[in-house]
């Protein structure tokens, strides 16, 4: 028997997956009761759902591939790579969890390991402080309560302290005074702090992509507009039009909020409104690759944290965190959060790939990148016409708006997707949400 090395064993083993996730059909030769719009997490459960109710439906997805923000690139650097969703949240009732642990030959899936590793900006430090202040900061955050920012509820003394931008930048996507502290007492269903992590080592969109193999998708197919003035639904798309008697939008607030899809008539204002509350929050990825000198004196998925002297800017300028030696290979992820992502994914993935490797000379040496690096990809989720930001949250104030969300419209127009999840942000969230959504068709008067 040949040997082979660990990223020719991932090749091997996830080449066969991949294959699995692609069923494309043509519209044209179907004839369904309902559309679900979009192919992530949502739209995936939702279609699965209404065939296993025996309900004609058709599952439309405007990119070349399904997945949408939970998606696993086997083709940068030939070993899994999340650009989105990678951490299995809530592992204990996370439904993924349970199947890739019941897939035990093709997912190995494991909890997530708490070693972490701090960095001054210059050398590793023991990180006590950093995490004194991280903690304080999200006990305030979990306390939740009041419909305000994050940032003013956070003592001012708390805020001078050295570590306060380094914190500010780990908790959260989401810029402090942009995050309102009751969405998640008033909204979220798990324990998103104590409900412990898992990872899957070939990629959570390879986990999710063979958790829904027997979708049919039809890829490639944009719609434009929604109409439901008459009887029924049209969904026009670049293919054509398509009729329908219900459908269930899963597209995420960023795409309905910029109006990239028309409804004719307009939605309720009610609507409208909830997409002004519940926005988008920038999160990015750099996923570099870089020689096994450099990872091998890291254990497995070892969390990393670099200090961020922004002098308590709205948005802090530096790694959110990171994740060395992902899965046990020489890929090390890097999040980059909040506005600051925002504007430096404006300036091109080379700013951004630029940025994440300065800061790592800064901590292991000016000679890095020569020493080290060997490839390097970064996401650009915020541009991405098709999700237009990473995940949901409320603005401050307006946490109450998000149950708008879920509400359908003329008992035709439905609705899912991670912000109308009860584990909003997530992929088990949005997964659960389009199973709500087509339970909800199903009990409706549309399909009489
Ligand atoms: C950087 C980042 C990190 C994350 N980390 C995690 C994590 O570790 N764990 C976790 O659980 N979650 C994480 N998330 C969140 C998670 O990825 C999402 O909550 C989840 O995948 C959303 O699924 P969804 O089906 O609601 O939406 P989407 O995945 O966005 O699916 C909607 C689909 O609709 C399609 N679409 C949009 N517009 C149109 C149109 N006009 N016509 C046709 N199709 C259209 C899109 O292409 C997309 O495929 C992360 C997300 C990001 C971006």
């Amino acid at each position: 028997m040949k040997l082979i090395g660990r990223r020719q064993f991932l090749k091997k083993s996830l080449s066969g997956l991949a294959l699995a996730t692609l069923p494309v059909i043509s519209f044209a030769q179907s004839n369904p009761d309902v559309v679900v719009i979009g192919a992530g997490s949502a739209g995936l459960a939702a279609t699965a759902e209404l065939m296993r109710r025996n309900i004609p439906v058709l599952c439309i997805e405007g990119m070349n591939r399904i997945g949408g923000r939970c998606y696993t690139d086997m083709t940068t650097f030939g070993l899994p790579a999340d650009h989105g969703a990678h951490w299995l949240h809530a592992r204990k009732g996370n439904e993924l969890y349970k199947f890739g642990k019941e897939n035990k030959d093709k997912f190995k899936i494991y909890k997530e390991p708490s070693t972490s590793v701090v960095y001054d900006g210059k050398s590793k430090i023991s990180g006590n402080e950093f995490w004194n202040i991280y903690k304080k900061i999200k006990n305030i955050y979990s306390d939740g309560g009041t419909d305000v920012p994050l940032m003013d509820l956070i003592p001012e003394g708390t805020k001078k302290n050295s570590w306060f931008d380094t914190a500010h930048a780990a908790i959260t996507a989401r810029d402090f005074d942009n995050l309102s502290v009751a969405d998640d007492s008033l909204n979220y269903e798990d324990n998103y702090w104590e409900s412990g992590n898992a990872l899957c080592r070939e990629g959570y969109g390879t986990l999710l992509a063979y958790y829904r193999k027997d979708v049919p998708v039809d890829l490639n197919t944009i719609v434009s507009e929604i109409k439901w003035g008459g009887k029924g639904v049209q969904i026009v798309t670049n293919k054509g039009t398509i009729n329908t008697k219900a459908c269930i939008v899963t597209t995420s607030v960023g795409v309905l909020r910029a109006e990239k899809i028309k409804f004719t008539p307009a939605l309720p204002q009610r609507k409208y409104e909830a997409f002004e509350g519940i926005t988008m929050g920038t999160s990015n990825r750099v996923i570099l690759e870089l020689k096994k000198r450099f990872v091998g004196q890291f254990k497995k998925d070892t969390n990393f944290y670099s200090k961020i002297n922004s002098n308590g800017a709205k948005s802090p300028e530096g790694i959110g965190y990171g994740l060395l030696r992902m899965g046990g290979t020489n890929l090390c992820l890097f999040a980059l959060n909040g506005e600051f992502s925002r504007n430096l994914e404006n300036e091109g993935s080379q700013a951004m790939i630029d940025f994440v490797v300065n800061q790592l000379k800064s901590n292991f040496g000016s000679k890095f990148y020569d020493k080290y690096f060997v490839k390097a990809l970064a996401t650009g989720w915020n541009k991405n016409p098709f999700t237009l930001g990473a995940y949901s949250g409320a603005k401050p104030g307006k946490s109450s708006l998000r149950p708008r969300l879920k509400r359908p419209v003329g008992d035709r127009i439905f609705f899912a997707g991670e912000a109308t999840a009860g584990a909003y942000g997530t992929v088990h969230g949005a997964n659960r949400s389009g199973i709500r959504a087509a339970t909800d068709v199903f009990i409706s008067d549309a399909l009489d």
